[in-house]
């Protein structure tokens, strides 16, 4: 690393959240940010050595780019935000000489047919799962499947394009939906990505996703968060995130033991890890495991040490920094990420100062403004916003969310 100040390259997609949780936390630590993304900024002419655009879906094509950027510019250490992004900052990172998740770990990481043949190949329990072409007939195909099962995209997140189905006819109806949502879909998606869908049992069960760091292939987990509210479909929005988790230490470490075998067999060993698991009397099932921090605004929920944020701590294990603690804050916290009730535009928000004032909430955030267009899932993949707690007990941040959510008002048209 130079002796000057670090330089650290931040992979930031146009549809991310993320980017000013990352930036702050640069600005905390006194670290030069030069982010890359993969629409050219009017301001890139200004700021050249800030401002760099990659395609994002050619990872080698980005890490020439960079590594001509870096001979100017030396770069110290690559994050990537969100899933988009993952693959090309490992190819980056390879290129580049820095300590990081091998390309073959994250690309298996990022492909949902891939991770679940690794998994199942490493024996960590993950539901039976097959592969669609979306040139097959679905009709076909739906009478050798077991009901009920869930249909998805290959690459997508944020539970876009994620279906349940309960018998043929929901299963050719889900198909043909996925198939549409792919079309449309502008993201830079792997060509496989657009030519298959995955279809999985369904596993019954309450959820949790594990917040994890990677330190030299050691698994730290940072919070286990409950998902109080039923996921049991025909589509799978996320509402309610609080932690820390109410389930049984002898539970709790279940999750964590499998998420640690999936990281494993992945071969996941540096940087942020986000896992969602489904759990029922079978035991903890891997639904997914991202070489990514938590998505949204989520990640204000979690504060550790001294008052770190989650992105702190990413930024200082990628420079290869002392971290002061991973011990997150006692009290409990949690976020409601505000689900769409409708296809629509959205005309006015009304009530957030009554839904901030509850007793328990920190924050209401509303990111979307009148006027925009909104989609609910499946096709869908934003909120309304998100709302915030802390309180003494899980109990108590759930319910302060839920009050605050009960007053706040969208009208759509
Ligand atoms: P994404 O990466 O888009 O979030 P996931 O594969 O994680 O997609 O699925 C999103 C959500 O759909 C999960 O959090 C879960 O609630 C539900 N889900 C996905 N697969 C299954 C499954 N096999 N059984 C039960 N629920 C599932």
């Amino acid at each position: 690393m130079r002796a000057s100040g670090a330089r650290l390259l931040l992979l930031l997609p146009t549809t991310t959240y993320r980017t000013e949780a990352f930036v702050e936390a640069a600005a905390k630590l006194g670290v030069e940010l030069v982010c890359a993304s993969e629409r050219a900024s009017t301001l890139e002419h200004l700021a050249p050595d800030a401002l760099v655009t990659l395609d994002f879906a050619d990872p080698l094509g980005s890490a020439e780019t960079i590594a001509r950027f870096a001979a100017r510019r030396p770069i110290d250490a690559v994050v990537p935000v969100d899933d988009l992004t993952t693959v090309a900052a490992a190819a980056i990172s390879q290129r580049l000489g820095l300590k990081a998740n091998s390309l073959p770990a994250v690309a298996t990481a990022r492909d949902k047919h891939a991770m679940r043949r690794c998994l199942a190949a490493a024996g960590v329990p993950v539901p039976r799962f097959g592969l669609v072409g979306l040139a097959d007939d679905p009709a076909a195909r739906a009478e050798r499947v077991e009901f009920p099962c869930v249909l998805k995209p290959l690459a997508l997140s944020a539970s876009r394009g994620v279906i349940r189905a309960n018998d043929a006819r929901e299963f050719v109806a889900a198909f043909r939906r996925i198939a549409a949502i792919l079309e449309s879909v502008e993201a830079p998606l792997p060509d496989e990505a657009r030519q298959a869908l995955l279809v999985e049992e369904f596993i019954p069960g309450r959820e949790v996703a594990l917040e994890g760091l990677l330190i030299g292939g050691t698994l730290h987990v940072l919070a286990i968060f409950d998902k109080p509210d039923p996921l049991d479909g025909p589509f799978f929005e996320e509402t309610i995130y609080v932690t820390p988790s109410r389930l049984a230490e002898p539970v709790q470490a279940a999750i964590a033991a499998v998420t640690r075998d999936a990281c494993a067999a992945l071969g996941l060993t540096e940087g942020p890890i986000h896992a969602e698991l489904r759990l029922n009397e079978r035991g903890p099932f891997v639904l997914e495991v991202a070489a990514r921090s938590i998505g949204g605004l989520c990640s204000r929920t979690l504060t550790f040490g001294t008052g770190l944020s989650l992105e702190e701590l990413i930024l200082c294990l990628a420079l290869g920094r002392p971290l002061e603690s991973l011990e997150r804050e006692r009290r409990a916290a949690g976020v409601m990420m505000i689900p769409i009730p409708r296809a629509g535009r959205l005309a006015s928000v009304r009530g957030a100062d009554e839904a901030a004032a509850v007793d328990g909430v920190e924050e209401v955030a509303i990111t979307m403004h009148p006027g925009q267009a909104v989609v609910p899932l499946p096709e869908g993949w934003q909120y309304l916003g998100f709302i915030f707690a802390r309180a003494e007990t899980p109990a108590a941040v759930e319910h302060a969310l839920r009050q605050a959510h009960a007053r706040l008002h969208f009208a759509i048209e």
